[in-house]
């Protein structure tokens, strides 16, 4: 329980809204619910209805890009909506915006050619429609057999039923018969070096030992079984987990080696967090696919969409005449609203060289935050960009604090009182400000994270 919520509970704060089941929210939390209500943003700021102003460590859910009140966006969907609010892409008919992003998007990712984009309205749903995507291109070039999906330990790709079974997080799964209702998923090591190396091994040489027992796992399960490979560049909501050097480099071999298509769910690495516009710049990543949502629009209105490489889609528009109609869409692919607003989103970040501005700043937060390191409670902060992790905990990996301790939702409800708002989840602090913060904003950052932290210790 948030120590946060204690506070809120008994005071006056309108509806409890008690007819809302909550996402991602614990049974006596949705039973006594006291949530925190937002009610306006500024920037990298939030205020809550009473008024309190929080800086937003996790900008929206990893996603307000912009931050809170970019108004060429707030205008882009203005004017799109009072042209055509919604027309749908079925049947072959679609509208302006949509034709004109998916252009965009195939132009703006530089590591391989893409040729193909689908929308849906979130990542979950991108990830979702990758694995009917690969399944049928792996029936239209005849090998059916191609089913399975190795996906990581701590891995995030989403909470529809697929998705919460390629992800490798308990939470996700528990009480809904999962991950057996989706018997497709192979489960591949979490690279996170600082809790998994072994004593003496360099990254790299740990790089060679996940991609070694990957291959063990792909020559146990046969190869000829395996479709594709997910991963986030850098992981997310599992705990923030940046590769070791040399990780993807040997992974990516592993999985030529055997006709493994590579997936990068890049939901919350596009569009500039890791300092490069897109998560498989920074690691030399040839994905055969790409699964996009969050900053695509800035989070100002839901939108997902996958990059479909020109070797997955010369294969199927080879064979398109067999299978007939691509059957698969939701009523909002390509929403035109939600697309007017990514190609206003996508302009700004170029105009503003959003990479090379996280590039620039990205290092200053880093190396701020990296003092805490000294803390007797800070086990490992790792990151890059506008991405990090605190891990509380004993500097010893295998010694975490226990449980009961609550050291993470102390912190938390600490920073929240200095009017910074992180993201919790047991004793690992997840932040992802917006990529617009200001240099005086990551001073204010690092200092109110401080304060918390002093009197966390
Ligand atoms: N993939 C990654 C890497 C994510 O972090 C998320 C959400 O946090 C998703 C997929 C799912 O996206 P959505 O919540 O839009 O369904």
């Amino acid at each position: 329980k948030e120590a946060s919520s204690s506070e809120r509970k008994g005071s006056d704060r309108g509806p409890p809204g008690h007819s809302m089941l909550a996402p991602f929210t614990s049974g006596t939390q949705q039973s006594d619910y006291h949530p925190l209500v937002i009610t306006r943003s500024e920037g990298v700021y939030i205020f809550d209805n009473e008024g309190k102003k929080y800086l937003d460590a996790l900008a929206g859910l990893w996603s307000t890009a912009l931050g809170g009140n970019e108004k060429r966006l707030v205008d882009a969907a203005t004017k799109q909506l009072s042209v055509l609010p919604f027309y749908h892409s079925f049947w072959n008919r679609t509208t302006e915006p949509s034709l004109k992003l998916a252009e965009e998007l195939v132009d703006l990712f530089k590591p391989v050619k893409m040729a193909k984009v689908f929308y849906t309205n979130s990542g979950s749903e991108a990830n979702d429609t990758q694995v009917k995507i690969i399944w049928y291109y792996n029936n239209h070039r005849g090998k059916p057999k191609k089913k399975k999906f190795i996906a990581r330990e701590k891995a995030y790709h989403g909470s529809t039923l697929v998705t919460a079974s390629l992800s490798g997080l308990s939470n996700l799964q528990n009480g809904f018969d999962l991950p057996d209702a989706f018997p497709y998923v192979l489960r591949a090591e979490c690279p996170h070096y600082w809790r998994n190396h072994l004593p003496g091994e360099s990254e790299e040489e740990y790089a060679t030992r996940l991609a070694d027992n990957l291959e063990k796992l792909i020559l146990k399960e046969d190869p000829e079984t395996i479709a594709a490979f997910f991963a986030e560049p850098v992981m997310g909501a599992g705990g923030v987990m940046p590769p070791p050097a040399t990780y993807f480099e040997k992974v990516q071999a592993v999985l030529k080696k055997y006709d493994i298509l590579f997936v990068a769910d890049e939901v919350v690495t596009a569009f500039g967090r890791l300092g490069t516009m897109f998560g498989c710049e920074k690691y030399d990543i040839k994905p055969d696919l790409v699964s996009l949502a969050k900053a695509i629009t800035s989070a100002y209105a839901p939108l997902g969409a996958l990059l479909v490489s020109q070797k997955i889609w010369e294969e199927i528009s080879a064979h398109s005449d067999k299978l007939g109609q691509f059957g698969h869409g939701f009523t909002y692919s390509g929403h035109p609203v939600s697309c007017a607003i990514a190609l206003e989103a996508i302009q700004i970040y170029k105009e503003k060289k959003i990479d090379e501005y996280v590039a620039k700043v990205g290092p200053i937060w880093q190396e701020g935050m990296r003092a805490y390191e000294k803390s007797p409670i800070v086990a490992e902060i790792r990151g890059l960009g506008l991405i990090m992790a605190v891990e509380f905990g004993d500097k010893d990996p295998k010694k975490p604090f226990p449980a009961s301790w609550g050291t993470g939702s102390f912190f938390g409800a600490e920073c929240a009182k200095q009017g910074l708002l992180v993201r919790i989840s047991g004793d690992i602090i997840m932040m992802s400000p917006t990529l617009v913060i200001t240099e005086d904003e990551i001073k204010d950052f690092i200092r109110m994270f401080g304060e918390a932290l002093k009197i966390t210790e």
